[in-house]
């Protein structure tokens, strides 16, 4: 009789019965702290996490208020992900608030950084400091993803095999999406390889892809140019013959639009730079978000002229 009765619970619940024991386990409890970091987590945690991300989905993270429920999460957490480059600075306050004490990975470990350009923003106190941007470039997130299941593996090691194979997967797919980006981008000529963004986030994607990103609010959300800032950018864009520009999901559109007015130019989309869009949106995975901006900058550069 129990034989029956093991059965159906076999057929009943197919993942504890068929997996080992460490899978069974309930998943492991991660928090990042927004969400792109969360969807690196996700996607090199194989199934076996379940990801809270503080600054979720459209939700700036340069400048961010956290809510009673980011505190619950970091209660059950047994990892913390942060980008680091003084990017998500706010979770040295946060953690101790939620008295989390638990192993803090900064996803940006060995990543190459590039410093701000200078687009003359020293006025918040940033000038000298490093451009935390980093997961703009495929190769630097591929190092991201390393970081990540390393630490994964160390947090929960009954599942590291797990861990270490889903995030072997993952890491092959963001290479083979890296020289998609790198063939679409060769099909535009390099003196139209010129772009206006909202705020400066894709100086990484630039420095690896080979495209000049211009942006008027430089690499802070919370900075707003000058008149004179914008001057001179209006100018630049005459002068280059720039026909690309492009708003960002979370930034202030309207120096944007009235940069782009002014230089005669028509703004083209929206790409995603510091966040993913919710399910269902154009970029709710770190990938769809390289194949959504992609896919609007290629045709924009090439565009008219
Ligand atoms: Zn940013």
């Amino acid at each position: 009789m129990h034989r029956r009765a093991l059965l159906a619970l076999a057929l009943t619940t197919p993942a504890l019965a068929r997996t080992a024991q460490g899978e069974s386990a309930p998943p492991l409890p991660v928090v990042a702290s927004f969400s792109i970091l969360a969807d690196m987590v996700r996607q090199a945690g194989g199934g076996q996490v379940a990801v809270h991300a503080i600054a979720g989905p459209d939700v700036d993270a340069h400048s961010f208020q956290p809510r009673p429920s980011d505190i619950q999460a970091l209660r059950q957490a047994k990892l913390v992900v942060r980008n680091g480059m003084g990017f998500d600075a706010w979770i040295d306050r946060l953690l101790p608030a939620a008295g989390y004490t638990g192993p803090v990975l900064t996803a940006t470990d060995g990543v190459p950084p590039l410093s701000h350009a200078g687009h003359g923003h020293a006025d918040h106190g940033h000038e000298g400091e490093q451009d935390p941007h980093a997961w703009q470039d495929l190769r630097r997130g591929q190092t991201y993803v390393r970081n990540i299941t390393t630490a994964l593996a160390a947090a929960d090691p009954a599942r590291s095999d797990l861990f270490r194979n889903a995030g072997e997967a993952y890491l092959q797919r963001l290479a083979t999406l890296d020289g998609w980006v790198r063939a679409q981008i060769a099909t535009v000529p390099e003196a139209r390889r010129k772009v206006v963004t909202s705020h400066d986030a894709f100086s990484y994607f630039g420095d690896a892809y080979g495209v000049r990103f211009l942006a008027p609010q430089g690499v802070n959300t919370e900075s707003e140019p000058s008149a004179a800032q914008v001057g001179r950018l209006i100018r630049l864009l005459k002068q280059e013959g720039i026909t690309a520009a492009f708003l960002e999901n979370m930034a202030n559109p309207a120096t944007l639009r009235r940069l782009a007015a002014e230089a005669g130019v028509t703004v083209q989309g929206r790409l995603y730079a510091d966040a993913l869009s919710p399910p269902g949106g154009p970029a709710p995975t770190y990938e769809a978000m390289f194949r959504h901006n992609v896919g609007l900058l290629v045709p924009a550069m090439r565009g008219a002229g």
